[in-house]
Protein backbone atom coordinates (compact mmCIF):
# COMPACT_ATOMS: atom_id res chain seq x y z
CA UNK A 1 0.00 0.00 0.00
CA UNK A 2 1.72 3.00 -0.94
CA UNK A 3 0.48 6.77 -0.32
CA UNK A 4 1.50 9.51 -2.29
CA UNK A 5 1.76 12.74 0.19
CA UNK A 6 1.52 16.25 -2.39
CA UNK A 7 1.82 18.73 0.70
CA UNK A 8 4.45 21.62 -0.26
CA UNK A 9 4.73 22.71 3.49
CA UNK A 10 8.11 20.70 4.98
CA UNK A 11 7.04 19.94 8.26
CA UNK A 12 4.13 18.61 7.86
CA UNK A 13 5.02 16.24 4.96
CA UNK A 14 7.34 14.87 6.99
CA UNK A 15 5.49 14.28 9.78
CA UNK A 16 2.41 12.48 7.78
CA UNK A 17 5.40 10.62 6.40
CA UNK A 18 6.88 9.55 9.38
CA UNK A 19 3.83 8.73 10.81
CA UNK A 20 2.30 6.70 7.98
CA UNK A 21 5.41 4.89 7.69
CA UNK A 22 5.27 3.63 11.37
CA UNK A 23 2.01 2.38 10.05
CA UNK A 24 3.24 -0.06 7.89
CA UNK A 25 2.60 2.08 5.04
CA UNK A 26 4.65 2.98 2.05
CA UNK A 27 4.97 7.09 1.59
CA UNK A 28 6.41 9.22 -0.52
CA UNK A 29 6.29 13.17 -0.72
CA UNK A 30 6.01 15.28 -3.59
CA UNK A 31 5.60 19.15 -2.63
CA UNK A 32 4.28 20.28 -6.11
CA UNK A 33 1.44 19.77 -8.49
CA UNK A 34 3.80 18.88 -11.98
CA UNK A 35 5.24 16.61 -9.74
CA UNK A 36 2.32 14.68 -8.06
CA UNK A 37 1.26 14.37 -11.76
CA UNK A 38 4.68 13.01 -12.92
CA UNK A 39 4.62 10.71 -9.83
CA UNK A 40 1.34 9.17 -10.59
CA UNK A 41 2.25 8.54 -14.61
CA UNK A 42 4.95 6.64 -13.67
CA UNK A 43 5.34 5.28 -9.88
CA UNK A 44 2.38 2.53 -8.68
CA UNK A 45 0.29 4.64 -6.29
CA UNK A 46 -2.63 3.49 -4.24
CA UNK A 47 -4.00 6.50 -2.54
CA UNK A 48 -2.98 10.06 -2.80
CA UNK A 49 -2.85 13.05 -0.08
CA UNK A 50 -3.55 15.94 -1.98
CA UNK A 51 -2.92 19.47 -0.35
CA UNK A 52 -5.50 22.20 -2.12
CA UNK A 53 -2.96 25.11 -1.57
CA UNK A 54 0.12 24.54 -3.82
CA UNK A 55 2.47 26.73 -4.71
CA UNK A 56 2.62 25.84 -8.62
CA UNK A 57 -0.97 24.49 -9.50
CA UNK A 58 -4.42 24.86 -7.51
CA UNK A 59 -4.90 21.49 -6.02
CA UNK A 60 -8.57 21.22 -7.81
CA UNK A 61 -6.92 21.36 -10.95
CA UNK A 62 -3.99 18.52 -9.72
CA UNK A 63 -7.38 16.19 -8.90
CA UNK A 64 -8.96 16.91 -12.43
CA UNK A 65 -6.01 15.63 -13.84
CA UNK A 66 -5.23 12.80 -11.46
CA UNK A 67 -8.77 11.51 -12.14
CA UNK A 68 -8.19 11.52 -15.88
CA UNK A 69 -4.80 9.75 -15.30
CA UNK A 70 -6.56 7.32 -12.92
CA UNK A 71 -10.49 7.51 -12.29
CA UNK A 72 -10.00 4.95 -9.83
CA UNK A 73 -7.44 6.25 -7.42
CA UNK A 74 -8.59 7.17 -4.05
CA UNK A 75 -7.71 10.43 -3.11
CA UNK A 76 -8.10 12.76 -0.02
CA UNK A 77 -8.02 16.51 -0.07
CA UNK A 78 -6.29 18.25 2.60
CA UNK A 79 -7.37 21.60 2.81
CA UNK A 80 -6.87 24.50 5.24
CA UNK A 81 -9.66 26.36 3.80
CA UNK A 82 -12.62 25.29 5.77
CA UNK A 83 -15.13 26.56 3.44
CA UNK A 84 -18.07 24.92 2.07
CA UNK A 85 -17.57 25.93 -1.54
CA UNK A 86 -14.06 23.92 -1.49
CA UNK A 87 -14.89 21.15 -0.02
CA UNK A 88 -18.14 20.69 -2.59
CA UNK A 89 -15.95 21.47 -5.32
CA UNK A 90 -12.81 19.19 -4.44
CA UNK A 91 -16.21 16.72 -4.07
CA UNK A 92 -17.35 17.48 -7.51
CA UNK A 93 -13.99 16.95 -9.07
CA UNK A 94 -14.18 13.66 -7.63
CA UNK A 95 -11.86 13.69 -4.66
CA UNK A 96 -13.20 10.65 -2.36
CA UNK A 97 -12.90 12.80 1.13
CA UNK A 98 -11.46 15.73 2.21
CA UNK A 99 -9.91 16.44 6.22
CA UNK A 100 -9.35 19.88 7.71
CA UNK A 101 -6.02 21.29 8.55
CA UNK A 102 -4.95 21.17 11.68
CA UNK A 103 -6.11 17.16 11.65
CA UNK A 104 -5.09 14.69 14.31
CA UNK A 105 -3.40 12.04 12.87
CA UNK A 106 -5.85 9.17 13.90
CA UNK A 107 -8.73 10.61 12.06
CA UNK A 108 -6.31 10.48 9.07
CA UNK A 109 -5.49 7.14 9.19
CA UNK A 110 -9.17 5.95 10.03
CA UNK A 111 -10.36 7.88 7.10
CA UNK A 112 -7.27 5.95 4.59
CA UNK A 113 -8.55 2.74 5.99
CA UNK A 114 -11.68 3.46 5.08
CA UNK A 115 -10.89 4.53 1.66
CA UNK A 116 -9.12 1.58 0.78
CA UNK A 117 -11.59 -1.04 2.28
CA UNK A 118 -13.91 0.87 -0.32
CA UNK A 119 -11.54 0.44 -2.99
CA UNK A 120 -10.40 -2.86 -2.48
CA UNK A 121 -14.21 -3.94 -2.47
CA UNK A 122 -14.92 -1.90 -5.79
CA UNK A 123 -11.22 -3.22 -7.22
CA UNK A 124 -12.47 -7.07 -6.26
CA UNK A 125 -15.36 -6.86 -8.65
CA UNK A 126 -15.01 -5.35 -11.83
CA UNK A 127 -13.09 -2.50 -13.85
CA UNK A 128 -15.71 -0.11 -16.15
CA UNK A 129 -15.53 2.33 -18.55
CA UNK A 130 -17.97 3.55 -20.41
CA UNK A 131 -18.02 0.55 -23.32
CA UNK A 132 -15.47 -0.99 -21.49
CA UNK A 133 -16.31 -3.63 -18.59
CA UNK A 134 -14.11 -6.36 -17.08
CA UNK A 135 -14.84 -8.39 -14.28
CA UNK A 136 -12.55 -9.96 -12.37
CA UNK A 137 -14.11 -12.19 -10.48
CA UNK A 138 -15.57 -14.11 -13.44
CA UNK A 139 -12.59 -13.15 -15.82
CA UNK A 140 -15.39 -12.02 -18.30
CA UNK A 141 -15.31 -9.00 -20.23
CA UNK A 142 -17.89 -6.90 -22.18
CA UNK A 143 -17.06 -4.16 -25.09
CA UNK A 144 -20.71 -2.06 -25.53
CA UNK A 145 -23.07 -5.26 -24.82
CA UNK A 146 -21.27 -8.06 -26.63
CA UNK A 147 -18.65 -10.22 -24.52
CA UNK A 148 -15.24 -10.93 -25.76
CA UNK A 149 -13.84 -13.99 -25.07
CA UNK A 150 -10.35 -14.03 -24.18
CA UNK A 151 -7.21 -16.65 -23.14
CA UNK A 152 -6.22 -16.56 -19.54
CA UNK A 153 -3.13 -14.59 -21.17
CA UNK A 154 -4.97 -12.04 -22.83
CA UNK A 155 -7.06 -11.17 -19.89
CA UNK A 156 -3.86 -10.79 -17.49
CA UNK A 157 -2.54 -7.92 -19.84
CA UNK A 158 -5.88 -6.50 -20.30
CA UNK A 159 -6.17 -6.45 -16.59
CA UNK A 160 -2.44 -5.64 -16.07
CA UNK A 161 -3.20 -2.24 -18.29
CA UNK A 162 -6.70 -1.87 -16.85
CA UNK A 163 -4.93 -1.54 -13.62
CA UNK A 164 -2.62 1.17 -14.75
CA UNK A 165 -4.20 3.57 -17.37
CA UNK A 166 -2.72 6.20 -18.72
CA UNK A 167 0.75 5.31 -17.60
CA UNK A 168 3.69 4.16 -20.20
CA UNK A 169 4.51 0.37 -19.26
CA UNK A 170 7.58 -0.71 -20.38
CA UNK A 171 7.67 -4.00 -22.26
CA UNK A 172 9.91 -5.44 -19.38
CA UNK A 173 7.32 -3.94 -16.65
CA UNK A 174 4.69 -5.72 -18.55
CA UNK A 175 6.86 -9.14 -19.09
CA UNK A 176 7.49 -9.08 -15.22
CA UNK A 177 3.58 -8.76 -14.29
CA UNK A 178 1.95 -10.85 -17.01
CA UNK A 179 4.38 -13.33 -17.76
CA UNK A 180 5.84 -13.57 -14.18
CA UNK A 181 9.43 -13.70 -15.43
CA UNK A 182 12.40 -10.70 -16.18
CA UNK A 183 12.94 -11.79 -20.25
CA UNK A 184 16.58 -10.96 -21.23
CA UNK A 185 17.41 -9.94 -24.60
CA UNK A 186 14.73 -9.42 -27.45
CA UNK A 187 11.15 -10.78 -27.36
CA UNK A 188 7.88 -10.02 -29.61
CA UNK A 189 5.66 -11.61 -27.05
CA UNK A 190 4.05 -8.25 -25.35
CA UNK A 191 3.62 -7.18 -28.79
CA UNK A 192 2.16 -9.60 -30.05
CA UNK A 193 -0.41 -9.74 -27.39
CA UNK A 194 -1.04 -6.02 -27.61
CA UNK A 195 -2.29 -7.11 -31.22
CA UNK A 196 -4.12 -9.54 -29.98
CA UNK A 197 -6.07 -7.41 -27.88
CA UNK A 198 -6.09 -4.59 -30.19
CA UNK A 199 -7.90 -7.01 -32.47
CA UNK A 200 -10.53 -8.45 -30.13
CA UNK A 201 -11.17 -4.87 -28.05
CA UNK A 202 -10.46 -1.95 -30.66
CA UNK A 203 -13.36 -0.59 -32.85
CA UNK A 204 -12.50 0.45 -36.41
CA UNK A 205 -12.50 4.49 -36.86
CA UNK A 206 -11.48 5.17 -33.04
CA UNK A 207 -7.86 5.26 -31.98
CA UNK A 208 -7.16 2.15 -30.03
CA UNK A 209 -7.06 1.56 -27.02
CA UNK A 210 -3.21 0.25 -26.89
CA UNK A 211 -1.18 3.33 -27.69
CA UNK A 212 2.18 2.47 -28.82
CA UNK A 213 4.63 4.01 -27.50
CA UNK A 214 7.73 3.86 -30.17
CA UNK A 215 11.14 2.61 -28.05
CA UNK A 216 9.40 2.27 -24.98
CA UNK A 217 6.28 0.37 -24.39
CA UNK A 218 2.91 1.07 -24.44
CA UNK A 219 0.14 3.15 -22.62
CA UNK A 220 -3.87 2.01 -22.17
CA UNK A 221 -6.05 4.25 -22.51
CA UNK A 222 -9.88 4.30 -21.63
CA UNK A 223 -12.50 4.58 -23.82
CA UNK A 224 -13.04 8.49 -23.78
CA UNK A 225 -16.51 9.61 -22.06
CA UNK A 226 -18.99 10.34 -24.34
CA1 LIG B 1 0.08 24.16 1.03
Amino acid sequence: MRILIVEDETNLASVIERGLKGQGYQASVVESGEDAVLFVCTEPVDLVLLDIGLPDRDGQEVLAELRRLRRDLPVIMVTARDDMPSKIGALDRGADDYITKPFNFDELLARIRALTRRADQAQAATIAWRGLRIDLLSHRVWRDEDEVTLSRREFALLEYFARNPGRLLSRQQILAAVWEYDFEGESNVVDVYVRYLRNKLDRSLEPSLFTTIRGSGYRFDPPPPG
